[in-house]
């Protein structure tokens, strides 16, 4: 299903692999010389989502509001790599772009480019009367220039839980510009489906809400965290979590099931 308008720069086409139009779709590329880029991805059913143990809460592009480290949100580096930052500890609550407040208007949940999931306060409430096991909240502020900070009626979620190193049997990943501390600068390979794997004895000890060990994305840290972008670690939530989302119209991540595998 394409929408093409007159001035995009690009256009997102979704087709089945087995879909006969895609082969016709890439003809007409290479035919006339249109630049593409292919990303594939798995797709699940809800049974299948909720037979899981843990599902990667993949963010919502679309739902991105700028916050973290360059808005002022304070970080503990004490146990952080010192070239990279992973392991940075947030100790504030999470600063969001005022420039961007307007894309939470109606919406329950939205996340920063870190994967730093917030949701509206209603939502948060939900999730803490469902006693979902290793989830703190934090708040949600914006900074106003003349006014100070201002809190949001949303709430960060965090995970109390870091699960151990995945297996190395997971695809989709790899480091680009790895760091000594073997930590951070994984990145995703478009063309090949994220599939996190986990070895049984490494999930005997989740929570409902968890973070991975490895950090993901793009990093420049020269030692001083408000100037920098960090990596960030991936959110592993049990079906628990995703019912949740679901039975509040909650619409736009990806939910990806990880694989547990014996070793
Ligand atoms: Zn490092």
């Amino acid at each position: 299903m394409a929408e093409i308008e007159e001035d995009a720069i690009f256009t997102i086409v979704t087709l089945d692999e087995r879909d006969e139009r895609l082969a016709r779709l890439l003809g007409i590329f290479e035919e006339r010389g249109i630049p593409w880029l292919e990303g594939r991805n798995d797709c699940f059913t809800d049974e299948e989502l909720e037979s899981s143990r843990l599902l990667v809460m993949s963010y919502d592009i679309n739902a991105t509001v700028f916050g973290g480290p360059r808005m002022g949100t304070t970080y503990d580096m004490t146990e952080a790599c010192k070239r990279c930052g992973a392991g940075a500890r947030q100790t504030s609550a999470m600063i969001i772009d005022v420039e961007d407040l307007h894309k939470l208007e109606g919406r329950r949940a939205a996340t920063t480019p870190y994967d730093d999931v917030l949701v509206d306060e209603k939502l948060a409430a939900v999730l803490a009367e469902s006693g979902a096991t290793g989830l703190s909240f934090r708040g949600v502020f914006s900074a106003f220039e003349k006014r100070g900070h201002i809190q949001l009626p949303w709430r960060q979620l965090c995970a109390t839980h870091t699960m151990p190193r995945m297996s190395p049997r997971s695809t989709g990943i790899f480091p680009y510009k790895p760091c000594p501390c073997g930590r951070s600068s994984f990145t995703g390979q478009t063309e090949i489906p994220l599939r996190l794997a986990y070895r049984a004895a490494d999930i005997a000890g989740i929570s409902d809400v968890n973070v991975t060990w490895e950090w993901f994305g793009e990093v420049k840290f020269n030692g001083d965290v408000n100037d920098s972008v960090l990596a960030a670690p991936y959110f592993l939530v049990t079906p628990k979590v995703w019912r949740i989302f679901r039975d509040a119209g909650v619409t736009g991540f990806d939910w990806i099931p990880i694989r547990v595998i014996d070793e």
